[in-house]
Formats: structure tokens, sequence, C-alpha cells
């Protein structure tokens, strides 16, 4: 059966726009969008309070670590909280860390998150995310400078049909790094520049330096001089890259990657977790002066209090509505290489119907009680 929905605005061609009616057929799949003079002259339209917007794409997500929700206390810093994760992280069953994946993919979907770049370090949840209806990119992450080998990983990806992605610019030694930029055709997802730590590291200082140092753990990969430098002179030309994080990017990192790797690149925020680690901000407006496509992630739950979309929108600030609104959708989409099908409300896509309630419509902002909701 068909369906004609409407809202006081709807995100159509990355504008808000009145009175659009939006009809579907049984499946979901939009077969027409109508902007009619007077929406009450329509017949049998359902109407919902608030804004509709096409199905959410969250560009970075560990499922994985859904069950230590309310594990790690906020605000332990950067290291505090590595060191955390790892006493934490084995104290738990299969089936409880499968449970609490399950109730936070079952929340993600009604929340109105579509397609999901998720992080993984085994393959514990497969089955879970492809019985889904949301869609998951699953990226196996390559993490430890005593791994040289990325053999495992990248059996574990063929095997489920999956991709391989260092972990970051600081964990993982050159050769791996190296060879997963080259394995396969899905878009690499990096951790970059979460904390000073990093860029300090290659300059021979930081707390990541005296860590290693402690542990007798020696990098092969600081000749690069800088992590964004390391990132163009590794990663090859017209593969789709996620930079995750990057609260500690300077205008020069910016400039460097985007002049040399241009629009594959997505810059993915995940303000909820940078507040719940650090009470940091990624850069917002620089990214935005320079040009950047932005991207949103909710990042894991062991670093949020709630994989929100919304919250993650919200705590980004004073960006304008239909902006944001783009970031949490066909930016993502994008970085995914799936926006032919899903991220904007076309006809002929299936990309999930949403609807955010609670917003402000006078000024055009997300507020406290804004909450969002699958329509379709
Ligand atoms: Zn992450």
């Amino acid at each position: 059966m068909k369906r004609r929905i409407a809202a006081h605005y709807a995100l159509i061609n990355g504008r808000l726009e009145r009175n659009i009616v939006i009809t579907t057929d049984a499946e979901g799949t939009i077969v027409a969008i109508e902007q009619p003079e007077a929406l009450d002259s329509c017949a049998s339209v359902e109407f919902y309070p608030g804004i509709i917007i096409p199905g959410m794409v969250n560009a970075h997500c560990h499922l994985e670590l859904s069950y230590l929700g309310g594990a790690i206390a906020e605000g332990q810093g950067f290291a505090g909280f590595a060191r955390e994760i790892g006493r934490v992280r084995g104290g738990f069953s299969d089936a409880e860390r499968r449970h609490a994946a399950d109730m936070a993919d079952a929340l993600m979907w009604a929340e109105g998150v579509q397609a999901v770049a998720d992080i993984a370090n085994d393959a514990l949840l497969m089955d879970i995310k492809k019985g889904s209806n949301i869609e998951y990119t699953t990226l196996f992450e390559h993490f430890g400078l005593n791994n040289l080998s990325t053999e495992s990983i990248c059996a574990m990806a063929e095997q489920h049909d999956a991709a391989a992605t260092p972990h970051s610019t600081y964990s993982v030694q050159d050769a791996p790094f190296r060879e997963l930029c080259h394995y396969g055709k899905a878009p690499l997802s990096v951790h970059f520049l979460e904390s000073p730590s990093e860029a300090e590291l290659y300059r021979g200082c930081g707390g990541l330096k005296e860590w290693y140092d402690r542990m007798g753990w020696e990098c092969d990969f600081l000749h690069y001089t800088t992590p964004a430098r390391r990132i163009t002179e590794s990663v090859p030309n017209g593969r789709n890259l996620l930079l995750v994080h990057c609260c500690e990017a300077t205008p020069s990192d910016v400039e460097l990657i985007n002049r040399e790797l241009g629009d594959r690149v997505t810059w993915v925020l995940c303000p909820e977790s940078n507040r719940y680690i650090s009470s940091v901000k990624p850069p917002v407006e620089m990214l935005r002066e320079m040009g950047c496509s932005i991207a949103i992630g909710t990042d894991s739950k062991a670093s949020a209090r709630h994989l929100s979309m919304v919250e993650n929108m919200r705590l980004l600030g004073n960006v304008g509505l239909e902006e944001l609104l783009c970031w949490a959708t066909i930016n993502g989409a994008k970085a995914l290489g799936v926006e032919n099908r899903l991220g904007s409300i076309e006809v002929g896509k299936r990309p999930g119907l949403v609807l955010i309630e609670g917003a402000d419509l006078h000024e055009m902002r997300l507020t406290e009680e804004c909450r969002s909701r699958r329509l379709i």
C-alpha cells in the first residue's frame, strides 16, 4: 500500500522545504515528491509535526562495545580512557556482549539510523548485523605496534564480506598500515588526531611517547613527521577515507589532506565521545571554513551516554540546521559510497523516513527536547 507523508518541513536537496508530500510504495521506495499549495487540500496525507529527513548515516560506531555502556566514568582523558577500556573489557560473556549490541542496534533503527560504518575487532556480531534492518559496513581494525601481520584481519574481512582498516596513525606500524591502505576497495576509517599526544609522538614527546618508552615499544613511522603527512603519503588516490574525531587537526593538516586527497575524504565528528572522554570539541568552524565534507558518528557506548545522532548534531553547536542534517544523512552516505540508494529523499531511493520532533521551527535549531523517530 502506498503512503503519503508530510510534516512542517522536509529535507529535500539539502534544503528544508515546506508543504512537501512524499509518496512511497509498500516497500518504502519514494515514488513521488510534491509541493502542493495547501496541504489540507491533499487527500489521505499522514501529517506529522516536525521535520522529515531521510534515514541517518552513523559514520562511526563500535557496536561491539555496546556492553560497556556506563562502565567507564566520564572525564578521564584520552590516556585514562584507553587504560580503563583495557581494564573493563574482559569482564563480560559473549552472550552479554551480543545482548547489548542487539539492544543498541534496535534503538538506533527506531531512532532513524539507516546505515552505519562499524568498527570491529572480531566477528562475534556479524550475524546480528547481517540480520539487522540497518545496513552495516563493517571495518575490521588493525591495532597494535607489535602486530605486524594483516593476514588474519584480511581473512576475516574476506570471510564476512567486510573491510579492513588501520586503527590510527599512532597504533599501527608502517608496513601493515600501507598494506591495508591498498587492501580492497571499501572506505578506510582511521581514528585521527583525537588527542594532542598523537602529533606529539611524531615530535618525540607527549603521553603516548612516554607510554611507548615505558613499554619498550618503538615506532617505525615517525619519519612521516606528522599524522597528516602519514595519511597523504600512505593512502592511494581514489580511496574513500573517513578521518574520525579530528579534534586536534590544525589548518595546515586539513589543507594538506584536502589538497592531496580531495573530495574522497570525509571528516567524521563524534562530539559526544569527545565530551565524554576529554571535554574537548572538534574544530567545527575551521573544518567548515576550509570546505571539508563533514559527517557525524556516535562512537561507542563506552564513550557515549547514548548512540544518538540528534544528540551529536546538537553538540556541534551553532551550525545551520540544513547543513547539520546533511552531515547526518547524505554526507555519511557519500563517505560510505551508498549515496545512490540512501542519504536523501529522492524518487527511486529507499532511504527510510525519519521525523525530528521538538525542534524550534522559528529559529530553525535543535533543542534539548529534540528526538528522532522512524516513520518508514
Ligand atoms: Zn572509534
